[in-house]
Order: C-alpha cells, then sequence, then structure tokens
C-alpha cells in the first residue's frame, strides 16, 4: 500500500477507515477546525511584524535567511507528518498554498539582495533515495507540482543515514557533506526548499553544495520551522516526530 502512487492511494482512501491527519479524531483526512488551525498558525506568524513582513523567519549560520509558514508544533506537525508518511493529495492541497506563501516571501526577499536581473530557480533539498523509495513519493516536489511550480533537480543525497531519530548536534555531524550537486552552477540563483527547518543543518549542507558548485542561494523557505532550535524532540506520547 505504501508504495502505491499518492493519487492511488487517496483513491483507495474513501473505501478505508481514516482519521483527521492533524487531530486524529474526526473520521476524515483533516477535518475543517484542523485546516483552520493551520491558517490561523500562519496569519498569527504573518501578523508578528518581524523582521521582513512577519513571516516566521530564522538566519542560519551562513547568514542565509529562511521563511517558514508555520510553526512545527501540534496540528501543523501532525499534518505534515501524516502528509510525509501517506502522500495524501488531500493534504497536500491543503500544505501547497502554505509552502507556496513562504516561497513568494523568500522570492521578494531574494530579488532585492540582487541589482542585476537574475533568474530565480526553486531548488527542493533533497531527501535520501531511501526515503523516497519507501514513500513512494517526494513530498516536497509533490507540493511543488500541486502548485505548479517547477524545481530544479541540481542536488542529489549521498544516501546517508537519515535525519529522523538524530538530535542537533548528531544531524549536523550528519548533515555536512550528505548533499552534493550534479553539475556545475556558475551564474544560476536558488531558492532552497524544504519542508521543515530543525537545526538547519540540511539546509546548510544544501547551500554549501551550490556554493561548491560555484552557484548563488539568496534565500530559503520551509513550510515550517521548529519554535526553537533548543526545544527537546517531542514526547513518544506525541504521534508526530521530527521529519527526515
Ligand atoms: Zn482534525
Amino acid at each position: 500500500m505504501s508504495r502505491l502512487p499518492p493519487v492511488i492511494r487517496e483513491a483507495l482512501g474513501v473505501l478505508l477507515p481514516q482519521s483527521c491527519a492533524g487531530c486524529g479524531v474526526k473520521n476524515e483526512a483533516i477535518c475543517q477546525e484542523c485546516v483552520d488551525a493551520l491558517r490561523s498558525d500562519y496569519q498569527t506568524g504573518s501578523q508578528s511584524g518581524i523582521p521582513v513582513r512577519g513571516l516566521r523567519t530564522r538566519t542560519l549560520l551562513s547568514g542565509c535567511l529562511v521563511f517558514s509558514s508555520l510553526e512545527y508544533s501540534g496540528i501543523c506537525a501532525n499534518t505534515i507528518v501524516q502528509f510525509k508518511k501517506h502522500g495524501n493529495l488531500v493534504l497536500a492541497r491543503h500544505l501547497r498554498g502554505l509552502l507556496a506563501a513562504a516561497i513568494a516571501e523568500a522570492a521578494e526577499y531574494a530579488l532585492g539582495l540582487v541589482t542585476n536581473e537574475v533568474e530565480l530557480e526553486l531548488c527542493p533539498v533533497p531527501s535520501a533515495k531511501a526515503a523516497d523509495w519507501r514513500r513512494g513519493f517526494n513530498p516536497i516536489r509533490t507540493l511543488l507540482n500541486a502548485s505548479g511550480l517547477s524545481a530544479s533537480r541540481v542536488l542529489k543525497h549521498s544516501g546517508r543515514e537519515s535525519q529522523k531519530k538524530l538530535n542537533h548536534k548528531q544531524r549536523r555531524v550528519n548533515a555536512n557533506g550528505s548533499i552534493m550537486a550534479n553539475k556545475m552552477l556558475q551564474g544560476r540563483y536558488f531558492i532552497l526548499v524544504d519542508d521543515v527547518v530543525t537545526s538547519g543543518a540540511t539546509l546548510t549542507s544544501a547551500i554549501t553544495a551550490i556554493q561548491n558548485a560555484k552557484g548563488t542561494v539568496l534565500a530559503c523557505a520551509t513550510l515550517a520551522t521548529t519554535p526553537r532550535i533548543s526545544q527537546a524532540p517531542p514526547s513518544s506520547r506525541d504521534f508526530h516526530s521530527y521529519p527526515d
């Protein structure tokens, strides 16, 4: 079942019992209350007023700014994990706009950094092939496709261990050098796109890979950001965990 394409799994979903991805209670892919909670979380971040149009932002050690629509906790975290696990297209329809909002803000910020006219490319952070094979789909490319956005496949994953069960320090070590460019990228400008920024190690590794290939990363966009990088991982009582 897990290797079936998302569209077939969604079709089968109407025959199988399911519970809301956000709250786990209502008998539907995602209930209206959880959809409203996602929107409300995005609007809360948008109204916070800092520092760029109020979207949630984080500065990586490299100085690169990351724009995120949601805080990775509660209903948001549950929904993202369920989407990554099952590729449910109903969830994609609710998440795609939130990712696109972060990309739009990142793009506006990025264009302000360059004086000449440049063509911005969206570059998804690659996940380990084994993870995509297990899922049967790639979550970020699925969300970009659902929004009609094209992605440049210029990075590849070396296939090292998944980040999922690692703490922040282990993630930094594991991510270092785990991503590489598959060609030289002189004169090309990118916005890196990922689902969740936790320690920032994976994005930093992707930035290094693009820089090593002589390309330029102007900003990053993610669906969600963890509340604080020092925060402990969720307890085993939660039915979500940090994604890889
Ligand atoms: Zn719900």
